[in-house]
């Protein structure tokens, strides 16, 4: 069943890409396992998918315990200063970094285990007051900023699109966020780079593709709806 949903998935994807004249390969997929059980994810992972994406520290680092060493686990949640050190190691990419506070802690982190850690800029582009991430007219200056931490590097920029039914809705957002990411490229900031835009997710992946993502996190879309039991 999940290796349906995830052929449905690869399709829309590669329809995607087509329209907007990109490679498939210009595109990654994140299965975003967030809640689901290890038998899933190893289903997954055996149609071949190595990303996966997790929004709680402890969560990622119990997963990470049970699965191959060759999955690249990204950190897409907002994380709190005191849990960086214990993902500091392992994660491929955090997304998630919205304040200089966090970079500099995961710049410590980052320096005690001899790494440089790749990082995306999280980037409230709707300003919506429930989400995390910097405000578009400051996330220049919060790149500049941390660009002067020497053990992490700022690959892009990530943001999560409001929910909406209609993913044409967010097709300005998607546009405005892929605009930031150029206009900092330009500045030629050292040690940061514009190559990667996270964005896209079930509902609007497909648009997301269409507008310059590079990365889409897509998790009902793989897994089926999430149930949270507390
Ligand atoms: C949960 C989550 C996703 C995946 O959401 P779906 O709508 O289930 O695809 C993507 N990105 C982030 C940051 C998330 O927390």
């Amino acid at each position: 069943m999940l290796a349906e949903n995830l052929k449905q998935v690869e399709e829309n994807i590669a329809a995607a890409c087509e329209r907007a004249g990109r490679k498939r390969e210009e595109v990654t997929l994140i299965a975003v396992s967030k809640t689901k059980p290890i038998s899933m994810l190893s289903e997954i992972y055996d149609c071949g998918i190595r990303d996966f994406g997790e929004n709680k520290v402890q969560e990622l680092c119990e997963k990470r315990e049970q699965l191959p060493l060759d999955i690249r686990w990204h950190m897409i949640g907002h994380l709190q200063r005191n849990k960086v050190k214990f993902i500091i190691r392992d994660t491929a990419l955090i997304h998630s970094v919205d304040t200089y506070r966090l970079a500099e802690e995961i710049n410590i982190q980052a320096k005690k285990m001899k790494r440089i850690v790749p990082i995306l800029i999280e980037v409230n582009i709707a300003k919506e007051s429930s989400k995390f991430g910097i405000l578009p007219e400051e996330a220049l200056l919060l790149t500049e900023e941390i660009s002067k931490l020497d053990s992490l590097r700022i690959e892009g920029l990530m943001t999560i699109a409001p929910y909406t039914e209609n993913p044409e809705e967010n097709r300005p957002y998607f546009q405005q966020i892929k605009n930031l990411s150029v206009d900092i490229a330009n500045e030629k900031i050292d040690n940061v780079s514009m190559n990667t835009l996270s964005m896209g997710m079930t509902g609007d992946y497909m648009t997301a593709i269409e507008e310059g993502a590079t990365i889409v996190r897509v998790g009902t879309g793989i897994f089926g709806a999430r149930t949270y039991h507390t």
